[in-house]
């Protein structure tokens, strides 16, 4: 196709839109493309190669080798010429492919007598379909007008692959999300479900692809873009002061505006593309960028790129968000990231969510948390597999979602539903109990929350209160900054549901942000340690205004009644006095305005950095109960980062170090009697629960779904002997009792 490129290269797409009319088989369709293709560019092999399974590839149709090759000749990922564009996602153009790396001579195909090979990915929306392949027995390289000749014709073809063109009974393929699949990704909320996928962003069809008239497609795009940057303009107009919001907008309106976008797609239109596939075929690129991008700040542009893309498409194809299509009795949500407003008007109406990104610490997991719902993160190609209404199954347990799954999947499953169903009821049964050991021991379980969306579990998990209420979620959930009359009526709520639950008490811990907990609507610090950096107490105590309000928002809520208080990531001793004294003036204000104050005011602290371990008597003595932050703690005293999944699981919670060290501290706190208790996630780990028990941590907060499983072995563990277990093992110089302890537990049934 070397000279008339582009009214050459239309007359081709133009030849293929023919095909995708005709009524034929899918095979014959595929055998007609390669056939138009190859007589098109003037080379003598054109082939397609398409995935069989996740790692292997297969020639599908082709014109110049030997047809007894098509759907017997397959390859690995990676394998020959054919494989490398597959895996790199990059196009090989060579006019001696024998002596290109890699290169792997297929007998089979006769291909031996053709020396130059142009390969290009067939992709969609990033996710690598397949192949295409031009070979000519000249020795030339092929020009770059060939080079995005063909490139246009693989994505047709990824779209026609997408639309189900090329489905057949015989050698051809199956269609595309009909398979069964399994995805692995990461936990971000424990439990199983099942239902089916409602798609936060249906995609949109494109069933257009080639257009005759290249002008009026031209104008179509122009008046999108036109309509595009108007509304982005507005979105700008009317945004509030949140620093990543404006930050993405104005990464729309970059690209709304960039000369490169727009002309790449004029391009593709002159070749033949309606100006959907144009802005498609540009979606496609940006994504498959989007794999291959390390940096964080590049792959968010690269993602307002989409979002843009995905804008644009709609308004040219007319197809709202809006779908039409009615969200099924049982959706699981599957999303390429959601953020927690989002999540929370969907609520409990959700049985389950997969996303293609989040972490464990993200917004999104801690909504998630809140509500309970199975939350399966990093879920790969998740958003392109799925369609609206698929079957899907989600192990939140081991971060698996099986999409369309089989039957054997389905029955195994589901009997594990049911044995998590069963256990549900056992610890139903034990709900209105006490946590008493074998031994005698009372423990008492409390939970952690943040939402008002944890507060039914305040009746429903067997809870005795909330023992440690993170304010920040209120804050985090938001995209501005709530107002003190805001967060009354939230605590009010909070109160006023902790006493219809059976007078049951509420410790609020006091702001605690920075580090993963950044506020969207904050000027964002840069520090090179944020874990070690400017958070928590340290904020509230540089900035004491937003705390102030925090006091007195609490203090007016609880309306006389007892207030308890704790301050989060105290580390030294004078910390805690000054924001104790920041408590007394908030008091002083309260009852200057004419607010009545609570009867009774605790204030007690986080235990989060081994400094505070080792403070004098005489502060144990002052402040009124210490709760064990676990989470810092550990990452802390193991100089192991929480966020980080290199280190994260490394270090175990059982070590003897780590437990030796929290018993020093249940020494010092009975030594001044002081209350203590734990309420990081270990907490809510049966095993490692009851070891914290063992050594004398007697009250211990969880999330709520973690409170029956954990009561259930306590009151079939006897403490004391359990003791005895990990003494032994420490004396005999294991590194973790966790082998020991759950040598004894087995022993014990
Ligand atoms: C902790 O650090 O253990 C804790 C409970 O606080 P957070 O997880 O909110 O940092
Ligand atoms: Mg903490």
């Amino acid at each position: 196709m070397p000279d008339g490129t582009e009214s050459e290269s239309r007359k081709l797409l133009g030849r293929l839109r023919d095909t995708m009319a005709e009524d034929a088989a899918g095979q014959a369709r595929l055998d007609k493309i390669t056939h138009l293709t190859a007589d098109s560019m003037g080379s003598e092999v054109c082939s397609i190669y398409l995935f069989r399974d996740e790692d292997t590839l297969e020639l599908c149709a082709t014109e110049g080798l030997k047809k007894e090759a098509v759907h017997q000749t397959r390859m690995r990922m990676g394998e020959g010429l054919v494989g490398r564009v597959a895996r790199s996602g990059k196009v090989v153009n060579t006019a001696d492919a024998p002596s290109e790396r890699g290169f792997r001579y297929m007998p089979e195909t006769g291909e031996e007598i053709y020396s130059s090979f142009l390969g290009v990915p067939i992709q969609r929306l990033g996710e690598t379909l397949g192949v295409l392949v031009v070979q000519t027995k000249q020795k030339r390289e092929f020009t770059s007008d060939e080079v995005y000749a063909l490139e246009v014709v693989a994505m047709v073809l990824a779209e026609m692959t997408e639309l189900g063109a090329f489905v057949g009974d015989t050698a051809a393929l199956s269609a595309r999300h009909t398979q069964p699949t399994m995805l692995r990704g990461g936990t971000g909320q424990e439990g199983t479900t099942e239902g089916h996928v409602w798609l936060h962003e249906p995609r949109v069809m494109v069933t257009n692809l080639v257009a005759d008239d290249p002008e009026r497609e031209s104008e179509r795009l122009a008046a999108a873009i036109e309509q595009l940057r108007v509304s982005v303009d507005e979105m700008l107009a009317g945004a509030v002061e949140d620093a990543e919001q404006l930050e993405v907008l104005e990464a729309y309106r970059m690209f709304a505006n960039s000369k490169g976008w727009r002309r790449r797609m004029e391009e593709d239109i002159s070749r033949g593309l309606s100006a959907e596939a144009a802005v498609e075929k540009e979606q496609s690129a940006a994504r498959a960028r989007m794999s291959q991008v390390a940096d964080n700040y590049l792959r968010e542009r690269l993602h307002d790129l989409d979002d843009l893309s995905n804008r644009l498409l709609r308004i040219l194809t007319g197809q709202g968000k809006d779908t039409g299509a009615s969200m099924p009795a049982d959706p699981i949500l599957v999303a390429r990231n959601i953020g927690p407003g989002e999540l929370l008007e969907y609520g409990r109406q959700l049985r389950g969510i997969v996303l293609e990104e989040g972490s464990v610490g993200s917004h999104a997991a801690v909504v998630a948390r809140a509500l309970a719902i199975p939350l399966v993160i990093n879920a790969p190609r998740i958003t392109t597999e799925a369609l609206n209404g698929d079957h899907i199954m989600v192990d939140g347990d081991q971060g698996i979602v099986h999409l369309r799954p089989d039957d054997t999947v389905v029955t195994a499953f589901r009997d594990k539903i049911a044995m998590q169903a069963e256990a549900q009821e056992r610890y139903a049964s034990i709900r209105q109990k006490p946590a008493v050991s074998l031994c005698g021991k009372r423990i008492s379980l409390y939970m952690n929350a943040g939402l008002l969306a944890d507060l039914p579990s305040l009746e429903n998990s067997g809870a005795e209160g909330v023992g440690l209420f993170r304010t920040e979620l209120q804050f985090l959930v938001r995209n501005k900054m709530p107002s003190r009359t805001e967060l009354v009526r939230v605590y009010k709520r909070v109160i006023e549901a902790a006493e219809t639950a059976g007078h049951k008490p509420v410790i609020f811990r006091t702001l605690d942000i920075g580090s993963d907990k950044v506020l969207p609507y904050m000027k964002p610090t840069d520090e090179p340690n944020p874990a070690l950096g400017w958070r928590a107490i340290r904020v509230g105590l540089d900035r004491p205004g937003v705390m102030r309000m925090q006091l007195q928002a609490l203090l007016r809520a609880s309306e006389g009644r007892p207030l308890t208080l704790m301050f989060p990531f105290v580390a030294q001793w004078e910390e805690f006095r000054a924001a104790r004294a920041e408590v007394d003036k908030a008091i002083a204000i309260e009852r200057k305005l004419g607010h009545v104050v609570p009867e009774k005011i605790s204030v007690g602290t986080m235990l989060e950095t081994p400094s505070l371990a080792y403070a004098s008597n005489k502060f144990f003595e002052e402040v009124e109960f210490v709760s064990i932050g676990g989470n810092d703690l550990k990452q802390f005293f193991f100089a192991a980062d929480r966020e980080n999944e290199r280190v994260r699981r490394r270090y175990d919670t059982l070590n003897v170090s780590f437990l030796t060290f929290l018993e020093q501290i249940v020494q010092r706190c009975s030594a001044t009697g002081t209350p203590l208790s734990f309420c990081g996630e270990d907490a809510g780990r049966p095993i490692e629960a009851i070891c914290l028990a063992a050594i004398g941590l007697h009250r211990l907060s969880m999330r709520p779904a973690s409170i029956g499983p954990v009561k259930s072995l306590i009151m079939r563990t006897d403490l004391d002997a359990l003791y005895d277990v990990i003494c032994d093992a420490r004396e005999r110089g294991e590194q973790s009792v966790r082998g020991a302890v759950m040598e004894y537990m087995r022993w014990q049934g």
